[in-house]
C-alpha cells in the first residue's frame, strides 16, 4: 500500500485498448509552433511525458486542405507526407512511457483556407466564423461533401495510427470543429437527415465515431472531445441538449473529453474564472456513460484533483495550462513534492503564443517553448562552468531578479539577492493586490519556496542598494533587475512627446494607485498601454465609489488582451461596473478640472470634466544604478566586478513573462556565449 495521499491520481486506468499509467492527462493544446516548428513542438511534448503525464496529446491537427486555419499555426495531417512529423511527436512522447493522443480536426466554418484557397465548408451557407471577420462565406455541404468529409477523416485516422498514436480523437468542441457545427443550431440550418432534430444534427458525429472505431479496430483508443455548452443561451448548444447527445452516443467513444465552447469560455483567465469553474458543467456526465471522462478547470490544487476522482466526477484530470506552467506536476505529486509545483497563475500569456503565431511562452515556466530551441529544461540546469566563476549580486527581487537568482542558485553559484522592499515579488507583489489578479503572487511564491532549498542563495530584504554598496559588496557579476516605473507625462504609443498638463491638473500613475495614493470623485483613466492595467485600475476605482471614464485611442478596451482571450470579458466588466468606455479617443491635455480629448480619426476635440486623470501609457526603466556604475568605471574594475548587466524591466519594460524569461536567459548565458537559437530551415 502506498502512503501517498494522492495515490488515487497515480492509479492506472484503461482507455479502450490502452492503459494510462496515472490520471494526469494533458489535453490537446495549441502552442503557436505546429507545422512550422515540429522539433521544438516534439521536445515540448516529450518534456511533459518525462514529467509524468499519463497521456500527452497534440494540439488540433488539420485533416484536409479544406480545414486550413492560416494564419494560425497548428499541425497538419493532410496526406502521407505529413506522417513523419507526427511520428516524431508520438515517438518523443513514448520515450517516457506516456500515451500519445492526436486531436484530428476539421475546422469547417472556422477555416478560411487562406493558404489553400479552397472554398470553406459548413453545414449551412454562412460567413466564416473566424476571429477576424474575414469577408468570406462557407458553402453548404452537399451529401457528397459529407461523404467526402467522412472519407478524409477516415484517411487521417489511418495516418494517425501509422504515425504511432495511441488515442485518436474525434473532435467536436470549442466551435472549432465541423462536427460541432453540425450539432449546433447556431450553424446547422439544414432540413435533410443531417439537420433539424438533435438526432439528425448528431448523425455526422455518430457516423464518424463509428467509422473511426471501425478503422482502428481495437488497436487505438478513440476519445471524443465535446463542448457541454456554447454559452449562447438557446441560440446554441446548452448543457441539457449536450447531455442528450452524450446519452445517445454514450458507449461509442472510449473516453469523453468534456469542455466548454468557445475556446475563450473554456480557457478563462484567473481574472475571470476560478479554478474548477467548469465543474458545474461536467458534474453528472459520468452517469451518462460507462466510459472514462476527462475534464479541465485550470486545476493546480492536488487535493481538489484527488477529490474529483474520489467522488467519481472525473476519471482523469485534464490540464493544458497547469501542464505548461509545470510539465513535472505529476512527478512532483508522485514524489510528494507538492511545494515544488509551479502553479499556473491563469494569465493566458501561453494563449498569446497561438494568437500571435509565435512559439508558446509561459509566465511561470520560462523554459516553455524553449526546450529544443535553447535546450532549456523546466527542472534541470547545467552546472556553472569556470567562465561564470565568482559570486553574483542580483539587485531587485521582482520576477526577473528572483528567476535569475533561482536558476543561478540551481546551477551552483553563490548568489546574493538584494531587494529594497520588505518582501520579495516586485511588480507581482503590487499587482496581485489588484482586483482579479491574486493568483499572480504564485510567480513569487514558487521562487521564494525554491530559495529555501538553495543554501547558496542569500536573500537580503530592506536592502536598497546604491552604486557605493555594489562596489563595496565585491561580487564578480552584478545583475540589475530593478524594474520600471510608470510614466507620468502621457508618453506612450499615441503620443511620443509629453502631454500638456495644467499646473492645477491632477495626474496619477498606476504606481500611485498601487501605493495607495488614489483619487476620488470623477476620474478619467487613459489607456494607451492596451493590456490589463488600465482596465483593472478602472475597475478598482469604480469599486471604491469613483465615477470612472475609461478612454483609449484603440477601438476597444484593452485591445491586446484579444491575444489572451480576455478582451470581451474586460469590456463587459467595465460596462457592467457602470464605467463609461470611450474609444478612438486621444488625450490632448490635462486641464484644470478635466481633460481635453480628441477623436483619433477627425481630430475633433471635446472637454471632459474630471477631478483626476490616471495615465496608463508606458514605463521607464529604473536604471539609475546602471548609469551610476557606468560613471565609475575605474572603481568597478578595482572592485573586481567582471560584468554588470541590466535585465528585464530595468532594460526594456515588458510583461512578467518577459521578466522571468530574461532572468533565466541571464542565468543560462552568463558563462557561455548565447546559445544559437535552433530553428527549422526549409530545404529546397
Ligand atoms: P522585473 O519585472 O524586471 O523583475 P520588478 O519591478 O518586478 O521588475 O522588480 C524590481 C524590484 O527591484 C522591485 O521589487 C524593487 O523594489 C527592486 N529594486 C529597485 N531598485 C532597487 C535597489 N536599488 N536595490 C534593491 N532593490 C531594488
Ligand atoms: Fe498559466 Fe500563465 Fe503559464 Fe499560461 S502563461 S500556463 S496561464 S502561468
Amino acid at each position: 500500500m502506498s502512503d501517498n495521499p494522492y495515490q488515487i491520481l497515480l492509479t492506472p486506468l484503461r482507455i479502450g485498448p490502452k492503459t494510462t499509467r496515472n490520471r494526469f492527462y494533458q489535453v490537446p493544446h495549441c502552442n503557436g509552433m505546429g507545422y512550422r516548428d515540429p522539433r521544438a513542438l516534439a521536445k515540448m511534448r516529450e518534456v511533459k511525458a518525462e514529467g509524468g503525464w499519463g497521456v500527452v496529446c497534440t494540439e488540433e491537427v488539420e485533416i484536409h486542405p479544406t480545414s486550413d486555419i492560416t494564419p494560425y499555426i497548428e499541425l497538419r495531417l493532410w496526406d502521407d507526407r505529413d506522417i513523419p512529423v507526427l511520428a516524431g511527436i508520438a515517438e518523443a512522447i513514448h520515450r517516457h512511457g506516456a500515451l500519445a493522443g492526436i486531436e484530428l480536426a476539421h475546422n469547417g466554418i472556422d477555416a478560411p483556407n487562406n493558404f489553400t484557397r479552397e472554398v470553406p465548408l459548413a453545414p449551412s451557407a454562412l460567413p466564416v466564423a473566424t476571429f477576424t471577420c474575414q469577408p468570406l462565406q462557407a458553402r453548404a455541404m452537399s451529401k457528397k461533401d459529407i461523404r467526402d468529409l467522412r472519407k478524409w477523416h477516415r484517411g487521417a485516422v489511418v495516418r494517425a495510427e501509422q504515425a504511432g498514436f495511441d488515442l485518436i480523437y474525434v473532435y467536436a468542441a470549442h466551435s472549432l470543429s465541423i462536427f460541432q457545427h453540425f450539432l449546433s443550431r447556431q450553424f446547422n440550418q439544414r432540413n435533410d437527415e443531417y439537420g433539424g432534430t438533435l438526432e439528425n444534427r448528431a448523425r455526422l458525429l455518430r457516423e464518424v465515431l463509428e467509422e473511426t472505431q471501425e478503422t482502428v479496430a481495437g488497436r487505438c483508443a478513440v476519445p471524443c472531445r465535446i463542448s457541454l455548452d456554447e454559452l449562447r443561451g438557446g441560440d446554441g448548444l446548452e448543457k441539457a441538449e449536450m447531455e442528450d447527445v452524450i446519452g445517445m452516443l454514450a458507449e461509442l467513444p472510449d473516453l469523453w473529453d468534456v469542455t466548454l465552447s468557445s475556446w475563450e469560455n473554456d480557457s478563462m483567465s484567473s481574472r475571470f474564472a476560478e479554478e474548477g469553474h467548469e465543474e458545474k458543467y461536467f458534474a453528472g456526465i459520468k452517469k451518462l456513460t460507462t466510459k472514462p471522462v476527462v475534464g479541465v478547470g485550470r486545476y493546480t490544487s492536488v487535493d481538489r484533483m484527488a477529490s474529483l476522482v474520489r467522488k467519481n466526477v472525473l476519471d482523469l484530470i485534464g490540464a493544458a495550462r497547469p501542464s505548461i506552467a509545470d510539465p513535472f506536476l505529476p512527478k512532483k505529486v508522485a514524489e510528494g513534492r507538492l511545494e515544488d509545483i509551479r502553479e499556473c497563475i491563469g494569465c493566458n500569456i501561453c494563449v498569446s503564443g497561438d494568437f500571435t503565431m509565435s512559439p508558446i511562452r509561459c509566465t511561470q515556466n520560462p523554459a516553455m517553448g524553449e526546450e529544443w530551441r535553447r535546450s532549456w529544461h523546466p527542472e534541470r540546469v547545467r552546472p556553472l562552468s569556470g567562465a561564470g566563476g565568482g559570486s553574483f549580486l542580483i539587485v531587485g527581487g521582482g520576477p526577473a531578479g528572483m528567476e535569475a537568482a533561482h536558476i543561478l542558485g540551481k546551477r551552483g553559484a553563490r548568489v546574493a539577492l538584494a531587494e529594497a522592499g520588505g518582501e520579495l515579488g516586485g511588480r507581482v507583489l503590487r499587482e496581485s493586490k489588484l482586483p482579479g489578479l491574486a493568483a499572480w503572487i504564485r510567480v513569487r511564491d514558487y521562487r521564494a519556496m525554491q530559495f529555501h532549498r538553495l543554501p547558496n542563495v542569500d536573500v537580503h530584504l530592506n536592502s536598497a542598494l546604491t552604486a557605493e554598496h555594489i562596489l563595496e559588496f565585491g561580487a564578480a557579476h552584478v545583475c540589475i533587475a530593478t524594474g520600471a516605473h510608470w510614466r507620468n507625462d502621457g508618453v506612450g504609443r499615441q503620443r511620443t512627446s509629453p502631454l500638456p498638463i495644467a499646473d492645477a491638473g491632477r495626474v496619477f500613475t498606476p504606481d500611485d494607485l498601487m501605493a495607495g495614493r488614489a483619487p476620488g470623485g470623477e476620474v478619467l483613466v487613459w489607456d494607451d498601454d492596451h493590456y490589463y492595467m488600465a482596465s483593472v485600475l478602472a475597475e478598482q476605482l469604480a469599486a471604491a465609489g469613483c465615477s470612472v471614464t475609461y478612454a483609449t485611442p484603440a477601438t476597444e478596451a484593452a485591445t491586446w488582451t484579444r491575444a489572451t482571450m480576455e478582451q470581451a470579458f474586460i469590456q463587459r466588466r467595465l460596462l457592467e461596473a457602470g464605467i463609461s468606455v470611450l474609444t478612438a479617443a486621444n488625450l490632448e491635455a490635462v486641464t484644470k478640472g478635466g481633460a481635453t480629448l480628441s477623436c483619433i480619426y477627425t481630430g475633433r476635440t471635446t472637454d471632459r470634466a474630471a477631478d483626476a486623470v490616471v495615465l496608463v501609457t508606458a514605463r521607464k526603466p529604473s536604471d539609475q544604478l546602471i548609469r551610476d556604475l557606468a560613471a565609475r568605471g575605474a572603481d568597478v574594475q578595482a572592485a573586481g566586478i567582471k560584468t554588470i548587466t541590466a535585465i528585464a524591466d530595468a532594460l526594456a519594460p515588458a510583461t512578467i513573462a518577459h521578466a522571468t524569461h530574461a532572468g533565466r536567459k541571464y542565468a543560462e548565458e552568463i558563462d557561455a556565449r548565447p546559445a544559437e537559437l535552433r530553428r527549422e530551415i526549409v530545404e529546397v
